[in-house]
């Protein structure tokens, strides 16, 4: 049997939902730290894709506390908003990270792209990038999406950020209707997780 290497990980995040998401994600054995602990502000972000923005955040973490750190990058790509909001996802929130703003300003934008898009249906995906960076291992990076379309309201309670308009494809609800279960289990990050889980 191959001995696991990893037995602590810091999650590189500072957003609630996130953290609670990816810590679900990982195997209980492994003990987990958070950028709170160690009172450490969000690094700028810089690059120009999820996955530069991912290796950013794992790397910048992992230097300021010396742990193995998972970090991701993600955002909700809408195909008439030309891909808005993209790597820019979590700044339609404002200074607050208020998602009910974000979502109002989807609305708006798309109001102004096309007025009956109510009734059509907006192709967006979710898409996550994850990296592990830490001292004496092998950088590892993988990316996970999830196809869907956005709802003509706001629906459901459960999630955060843009869950309660998003819908993935083959399904009638929003991910901020589904249990939290339901949508980890197929989800972008729950996607790109697959790939990374084997170095854990
Ligand atoms: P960042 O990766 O920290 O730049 O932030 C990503 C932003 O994308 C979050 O703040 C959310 O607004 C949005 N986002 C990413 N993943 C999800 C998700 O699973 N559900 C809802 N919104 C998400």
């Amino acid at each position: 049997m191959s001995k696991k290497k990893i037995y602590e990980l810091l999650i590189g995040t500072n957003n609630k939902g996130k953290f609670r998401e990816i810590k679900e994600l990982l195997p209980k054995r492994i003990k987990i730290y958070s950028p709170n602990t160690y009172k450490i502000k969000a690094p700028i972000e810089s690059g120009k894709t999820f996955l530069k923005n991912s290796l950013i955040k794992a790397k910048y973490y992992s230097k300021k506390t010396g742990k193995i750190c998972i970090a991701d990058d993600s955002g909700l790509e809408i195909d008439i908003l030309k891909k808005a909001p993209g790597i820019y996802s979590a700044r339609w929130g404002g200074k607050k990270n208020d998602f009910n703003l974000a979502i109002k300003k989807v609305f708006k934008k798309l109001d102004n792209v096309d007025k009956n898009w109510r009734i059509k249906k907006i192709r967006a995906r979710f898409i996550c990038a994850l990296t592990i960076y830490g001292p004496k291992i092998k950088t590892k990076n993988s990316v996970g999406k999830i196809e869907g379309k956005i709802s003509n309201c706001k629906k459901g309670l459960n999630g955060f950020g843009y869950d309660p308009i998003f819908i993935p494809n083959g399904k009638k609800i929003t991910f901020g209707q589904m249990k939290p279960y339901q949508k980890y289990s197929i989800d972008h990050r729950a996607k790109a997780f697959k790939n990374i889980k084997k170095f854990l």
